[in-house]
């Protein structure tokens, strides 16, 4: 069994809002580095194997483009 509480509050990018930042400030604000850029062009998401939802990504975004 997961050691993490459930349910989870596992937020998403909106690939609609996201401006693909250089610095994303959310990823910085992530503390288990759930948020994955994978291409620096493109939105990162969201790994729900390692976001135990703190929802702390949320306020850290300036273009609001991380939603639950
Ligand atoms: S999630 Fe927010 S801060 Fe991160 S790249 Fe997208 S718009 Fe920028
Ligand atoms: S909710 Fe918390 S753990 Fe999940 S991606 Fe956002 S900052 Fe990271």
């Amino acid at each position: 069994m997961p050691d993490y509480p459930s349910p989870l509050k596992i937020p998403r990018v909106d690939d609609a809002r996201c401006q693909a930042c250089r610095k994303c400030p959310a990823r910085k604000a992530c503390k288990t580095k759930a948020i994955v850029a994978i291409d620096p062009g493109e939105p990162p998401f969201i790994d729900g194997n390692l976001c135990y939802g703190c929802l702390v990504c949320i306020p850290a975004c300036p273009h609001e483009a991380i939603v639950t």
